[in-house]
Parts: C-alpha cells; sequence; structure tokens
C-alpha cells in the first residue's frame, strides 16, 4: 500500500471575488524511501501542492490517502494530528525561532522524549548530523542562511516524520551551501519520503529518484529518474503512541510547562516588560483590595463592644438603675466590678494630638475609650493611675509619633481635656480600633465631657451681663484638668463680648466667675523643645484677673465656660442619672459573664453578654450583600480592565511571538502545548508581581508608614487577591491566544513572512 495516494485532488483559492486555482486533478501516489524532485514555474501550484499534502490547507476536490485513511473529512484538530504524526516541513526562509538557540530549536522538536537528559543527548546527537556542533548555543537570528536549513533539518529529523517536505529548500542559498543542504536532506531521508520543491532539477540530479513537473496546477509529467530502496513498513518505528489518556495529559502539562519556561527565557526583554506590566497591574489589585472594603455579606455584628466578662444591662421598664442598685447586683452575682455611665465603651472617641500635619492640622485618631482592660506586660511605658493618664493601644503606624522605646509624645485631647499618655502599645492590624485606656475616674470624667459636649442635652451655663437689661445668654462648658486649678464651683469664662459677668448653671448653684479672657487674641506657639506643642499663649493684659500664664489648648472657638473636672463630673452625672438607662457589669469572664447574663434575666432584667452578636436584620441582610457584591464587582471590572490593559501593552511585542509559534505549529507541536506554554509565560512573568505583594505584606506588618497608608489585609483577602491575579493572568492570555490562533497555519506563516 502506499504512504500516500491522492486521486483528482483539486485546490481552489477564493478572495475577493478572484477565484485561482491552485492544484488541479492531480493523481499521484508515493511510497517510503522516494527522493521526489517537483518544478515548475512561479505560480504554478508547487506550494500548494505541499502545503495540501502537509495538512496546512485543505483542499476541495478529489481525496488524499494517508496509509490507507481518507482525509478529506479531517477536522482542523485531527489534521494536526496528522501532521504532528507524519509531516516534516522545510520552507524556504528557513522557519526557526529566532529568540531560541540552536539546541532550544531542535528540542522543541524532541518534546515527545520524556527525560530531559535524554532529549538533550538526541538534540546534540542531531546537531551534530547536520554538521553544526559548534553552533550549540547560537540564537537563530545569529545564523547564516545555510546554518539555519541545517538546524530545520535536524529539527525535521527530530520528529522523525515518515514524510518530509522541502519547499525550496535552497532558494536562498549559494550553490555550495545548497549543494551540503541536499546531500544531506538525502542522507537523512533514507527510509521516508521526501518531495522537494526546487527551481533547479539540475542540484538534485544526482539524489532524485522522481521528477514531477507542475503547470499550471495540473501534473505535467512525471518521471522515474532511478530506483529506490522501497522501506517495509515494519522498519519505521512506531512512535509509542500507545500511552493512556491520562499520562497523555500529563506530558501536555509537562510539554507545555517546559514550552514557556523556553518562551520566557528566549525573549529576556519582552519577559522583564510582562513583568512589569504585571507588577504594575497586581499592585493595582493590590490598591484596590486595600481601598475597597470587601467584606463577607454573611458576617455578624457586635451588639456591644466585647470586652471579656463584660454583661450589658438595662431594666425591662426603662427605669434608670440605681447606683445602689448596680452595686448589690454585683454583689450577689459575684461580678468583679460595674459601671453605671458604659456609654464611652460602645462610641468612639475624637482624641485630638498636639501634631500639626504640612498642612496645619492637627492630627487626630479615633479610638475607643476603656477602662480595667489588661493589654500585656509587653508595654511602652506603664498603665495609668492618675485620672488625667492615659494608655493608649494604637496601630504602629503611630509607632513614630508616640514613640518606639518610650513614651515621646505625652498629650493627647479629648475635647478640650489634655490626657497625659504614660504608655502605649502597638497592634499591626489597622482593621482594629484604638484604644484608650482610663483610670475610673478618668473614665467617669472622659464620659463627663462627651456626655456634655455630644450628647442632645447641651450643658450651659446661664450668662447674665453686669449692668444689662436681664437678658440671659447661654454658653457652652468645658472642662480642663492640667493648667488651671479651679476650685467647686468657679469657673473661667472665655468670651469676646463679656468683660464682667455672672455664671449661672442650670443644675447646681451660682458659679463663680473667676476670670473672663478674650478668646479671640490667641495664636498658637510652636514650641519644639516641649512636648506640649498644642498650647496657645494668651498675654496677660487680656485677663481680667490673675493669668495661669499659658493656657493648654484652646479648640473650641467662641464663648465657654472652663470648669474643674469634678464639677464637670457632677453635672454629668445629675444629667446622665435620669436619662441614661444602661449599665455594665464586669465579670471574670466571658463564660461567667454569660452565666450572669442568664441568671440576671430570670430576675427580670434585660441582660446581654457583649459577645453577643446579632443576625442583621433580612433588609439590612440584604442592603449588606447587595453592598458586598457592589464591591466585588467594582473589584472584578478593575482586574477585567487591567486584564484588557495588558492584552494592549503586550499585543505589539507578541507579534514576533505569533511568527514562532506558526512555526512550533507546522513543526506539529501541539496546540494544547503551545496554549499551556503560553500560560505557564505569562505565570512566570507573574512571579515579581507575586513577590512584590509578599513583599508589602512584609511591610505592612513591619513598617509604620507603610501600615498607615495600606490596609492590613486578612488571609482571604490575600487569597481573592491571588485570585485575582491569576484571573488577570487567565484574561490576558485568552486574548493572545485568540488573536494567535484565529489563523489558519497556512495564513499566519504567509502574513507572518510579510511583517
Ligand atoms: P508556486 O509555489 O508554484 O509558485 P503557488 O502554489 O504558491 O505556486 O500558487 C499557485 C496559485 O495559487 C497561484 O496562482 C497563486 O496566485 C495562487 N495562490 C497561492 N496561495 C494563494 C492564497 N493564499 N490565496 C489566493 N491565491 C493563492
Ligand atoms: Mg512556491
Amino acid at each position: 500500500m502506499a504512504l500516500l495516494t491522492l486521486t483528482e485532488l483539486g485546490k481552489i483559492y477564493a478572495s475577493e471575488g478572484n477565484v485561482a486555482v491552485g492544484i488541479r486533478g492531480v493523481n499521484l501516489s508515493f511510497e517510503r524511501g522516494e527522493f521526489v524532485a517537483v518544478t515548475g514555474k512561479s505560480g504554478s501550484g508547487k506550494s500548494t501542492l505541499l502545503n495540501v499534502i502537509s495538512g496546512m490547507d485543505t483542499y476541495e476536490e478529489g481525496e488524499m490517502t494517508v496509509d490507507g485513511e481518507t482525509t478529506s473529512h479531517f477536522s482542523e484538530a485531527e489534521r494536526e494530528e496528522y501532521r504532528s504524526k507524519y509531516i516534516s516541513f522545510i520552507f524556504q526562509d528557513y522557519n526557526i525561532i529566532d529568540s531560541f538557540t540552536v539546541l532550544e530549536n531542535v528540542e522543541l522538536a524532541l518534546m515527545h522524549i520524556e527525560d530531559k537528559e535524554e532529549r538533550r543527548r538526541r538534540a546534540l546527537e542531531l546537531i551534530d548530523r547536520v554538521g553544526l556542533s559548534s553552533h550549540v548555543k547560537h540564537k537563530g537570528s545569529k545564523l547564516s542562511g545555510g546554518q539555519k536549513q541545517r538546524t530545520v533539518i535536524a529539527r525535521a529529523l527530530a520528529k522523525d516524520s515518515p514524510i518530509i517536505l522541502a519547499d525550496e529548500p535552497t532558494g536562498n542559498l549559494d550553490s555550495e551551501s545548497s549543494r551540503e543542504i541536499i546531500k544531506l536532506l538525502k542522507e537523512v531521508s533514507r527510509d521516508k519520503l521526501l518531495i522537494l520543491v526546487t527551481h533547479s532539477l539540475d542540484e538534485v540530479e544526482n539524489y532524485a529518484t522522481r521528477h514531477i513537473r507542475i503547470f499550471d496546477g495540473a501534473v505535467a509529467s512525471d518521471t522515474v529518474l532511478r530506483a529506490f530502496t522501497p522501506v517495509s513498513v515494519e522498519n519505521i518505528t512506531e512512535d509509542s503512541h500507545k500511552t493512556s489518556k491520562r499520562s497523555a495529559r500529563a506530558k501536555t502539562i509537562r510539554d507545555g510547562i517546559h514550552l514557556g519556561a523556553a518562551i520566557f527565557k528566549a525573549k529576556p526583554r519582552l519577559s522583564a516588560f510582562l513583568c512589569l506590566l504585571m507588577v504594575i497591574s497586581t499592585m493595582g489589585i493590590f490598591l484596590i483590595t486595600s481601598l475597597l472594603k470587601i467584606d463577607l455579606p454573611s458576617s455578624k455584628k457586635n451588639m456591644f463592644t466585647h470586652m471579656d466578662g463584660r454583661v450589658v444591662i438595662t431594666t425591662e421598664s426603662g427605669r434608670a438603675l440605681t447606683n445602689d442598685e448596680l452595686k448589690s447586683l454585683a454583689a450577689s452575682h459575684g461580678a468583679k466590678s460595674y459601671m453605671r455611665y458604659d456609654i464611652l465603651l460602645d462610641n468612639l472617641c475624637y482624641f485630638t494630638l498636639p501634631v500639626m500635619d504640612e498642612y496645619g492640622f492637627y492630627d487626630f485618631v479615633m479610638m475607643q475609650a476603656t477602662v480595667g482592660e489588661d493589654f500585656g506586660d509587653n508595654i511602652i511605658g506603664r498603665y495609668p493611675t492618675a485620672p488625667n493618664e492615659v494608655f493608649l493601644y494604637l496601630p504602629i503606624s503611630y509607632k513614630p509619633t508616640f514613640g518606639k522605646s518610650e513614651v515621646e509624645l505625652d498629650t493627647v485631647l479629648l475635647h478640650n481635656t489634655d490626657l497625659t499618655v504614660v504608655g502605649v502599645k502597638y497592634y499591626y492590624d489597622n482593621n482594629l480600633t484604638p484604644k484608650c485606656l482610663f483610670t475610673e475616674d478618668g473614665f467617669k470624667t472622659a464620659t463627663a465631657t462627651y456626655y456634655l459636649t455630644s450628647s442632645s442635652l447641651i450643658p450651659v451655663v446661664n450668662i447674665s451681663e453686669k449692668n444689662n437689661t436681664g437678658i440671659v445668654e447661654q454658653i457652652s462648658l468645658t472642662s480642663i484638668l492640667t493648667s488651671f486649678e479651679l476650685d467647686g464651683d468657679e469657673a473661667y469664662v472665655s468670651s469676646r463680648r463679656y468683660s464682667d459677668l455672672k455664671a449661672t448653671e442650670q443644675y447646681s448653684a451660682v458659679l463663680d466667675v473667676s476670670a473672663v479672657y478674650y478668646s479671640y487674641n490667641y495664636y498658637y506657639v510652636d514650641v519644639e523643645s516641649s512636648k506640649n506643642l498644642m498650647h496657645h499663649e494668651v498675654s496677660d493684659e487680656h485677663f481680667t484677673s490673675a493669668s495661669p500664664g499659658l493656657i493648654s489648648q484652646t479648640m473650641t472657638y467662641g464663648d465657654y465656660a472652663v470648669i474643674s473636672d469634678e464639677l464637670m463630673r457632677s453635672f454629668a452625672e445629675q444629667m446622665l442619672s435620669d436619662s441614661y438607662k444602661q449599665a455594665s457589669l464586669f465579670f471574670e469572664n466571658d463564660k461567667a459573664a454569660g452565666a450572669a447574663a442568664e441568671e440576671l434575666q430570670k430576675e427580670g432584667y434585660i441582660a446581654v453578654p457583649s459577645y453577643t452578636e446579632y443576625t442583621p436584620s433580612s433588609v439590612e441582610a440584604i442592603i449588606g450583600i447587595i453592598l458586598a457584591l457592589f464591591m466585588a464587582g467594582i473589584w472584578l471590572a478593575v482586574i477585567i480592565f487591567l486584564a484588557f490593559f495588558v492584552t494592549l501593552c503586550t499585543r505589539r511585542a507578541l507579534t514576533a511571538f505569533r511568527n514562532d509559534i506558526t512555526i512550533m505549529r507546522s513543526m506539529g507541536t501541539p496546540t494544547s502545548v503551545i496554549r499551556i506554554g503560553a500560560y505557564v509565560r505569562m505565570l512566570i512573568s507573574l512571579i515579581p508581581a507575586v513577590i512584590t505583594v509578599i513583599l508589602f505584606a512584609v511591610l505592612i506588618f513591619t513598617t509604620p508608614s507603610v501600615n498607615g497608608m495600606f490596609r492590613y489585609l486578612y488571609l482571604w483577602q490575600y487569597a481573592a487577591m491571588f485570585l485575582g491575579m491569576i484571573i488577570l493572568t487567565a484574561m490576558s492570555t485568552r486574548g493572545q491566544m485568540k488573536r494567535l490562533f484565529k489563523t489558519s497555519v497556512k495564513k499566519s506563516l504567509v502574513g507572518g513572512g510579510d511583517q
């Protein structure tokens, strides 16, 4: 049986209304061992014949059978398989991959050999056979025409396919090189079918066994030149195609990885560019993940700020609890302590730092006030002991402000109250809320200040000016802990309108106004040597009575009365005692708190341990889910945008790659291997990006300034980010693949040649 039979074979090119005949009515039969020389004028159809035989192009008429199997019904995939099994193609314009070395070019065709060492050994053997041993490590672009063609022949040999097709392989070579190439081809194709298109019969005269002349797409003559030695099929070692599907897939993946690494290595500049693009895009994903608060929608919410052992209690009737009642409840249930006014535990306070930023604004921190919490031994400084002392629990971004080994900045401001920072502890997870730990008295004063200044019950001082017609004006209260020594019912009043006045407080007795100063006439003094930078100076003449000199801070504009902190507390107490209906009890731990809460419930109180979570209402839940989906949608949209961006940026650079891919395909490298190779190449380009992300994760964990800029991400968010990076790579690779595989091999070879 003939290896190859063509019956009435015809190929028509139809393009833009023109119909050109490639070949027509071709009847030919070929055997293994033949050396067929094909000649004919330019445009007569020689290349078309070879392209059809190679399966790189389809045909419209007739039939081609290979080893008895008809091929007209072949799908693209089947033709690919046919190519990879039967065909080695050698072109006039030596299609080798310029960016690959001779060795790599040959190894590419030896992909079917599993063992790396063996593959190398075989490649070197073949290179030696075509006489290129001295150029093993030379890149394709550095070779002469003859050397390139030798590489191609070595590659064709590597495939060890039964049919070698050569389309004017010597067309671009000088006669000396041409002769060598033809000789080489003859040598290596002893047991194969060699069909060689040439413009001069002379150069193949000594070797060819048969001569076919093509004219106008048809066979004009078919002459036997000499006898050939037929090769029996048994002699041909059947490729180990009987491997299982599973191992075939594993091999495809291995080959793909190998190819991907080779492509990455072969184009260092393009690869570096890709890496950079990936780093930029990944930083984009990183930023968007860090900026968008993408939370899991199902997350439950804490009803109260969780403190170990805390129980929040209130009466069913809505009656305010009394101190005595709380005291006895605490005693009967074994609570360690209790807190009558716990409002600050569940609200954030706005603390001003006496540090100005570059725009002249004061820095501030939202902190949650706390009391009795233990932050362990590993702290800077100490815990507070006086009412005006605080301990801060802050993210590490505040390290430069508050000090690394000792407390450097020792003042913070709550409303108008100076507080001395005596200790700090830093944490890394900047999603957590900073905390400010007070003593019990300090916490009470803070509660009073907070409540008096931020509740709807605005506390006021009634002012009646002397020599006044009796109109009552109201101004707000503020307390000062550090700079003024105020006794009992004394007050300073800051006002630009009054010089001499009397004040009456709503709740208690008449206040003794001991000083009035003008609040408009102040300026800040930046005392660098002092740690309390937040002072403003009010010159003596503005005081109607003895001045304390430096007046600590004034953030309040307008009129206000300054009173002592005890007075502040007592006012707050008076106001809160009948309006504030909640309190906290503190037990040994959450377990004890849970048990106590149950008992309290039985006694008719509403008691909730602070670890209690509540499931949001369905409306809240739906809004939560919509919000989460929306955020995730934005996140995904950014990644898709970045993927298009990467695809766009690499578009031009990959045109070169397209030729390489075409060569690989014409050699019979399976599309699946090329695809995997392309993905692998992109994944390798992702490595610097992954390293950058890991680096950033470490920086966020350790470096205060970076920790302050980026959100601390949890493991699942990093997982999402890596998923994003994989989507990015997959999408941009898909984009490339779509472009690269749009055209059939033949067309892209033609197109590739033009560029
Ligand atoms: P040869 O290799 O002998 O010079 P070809 O096989 O390349 O000739 O071309 C045979 C004929 O088919 C010519 O008329 C040519 O114009 C036409 N032809 C070849 N390739 C194409 C194509 N891709 N599209 C349209 N016509 C083609
Ligand atoms: Mg041609």
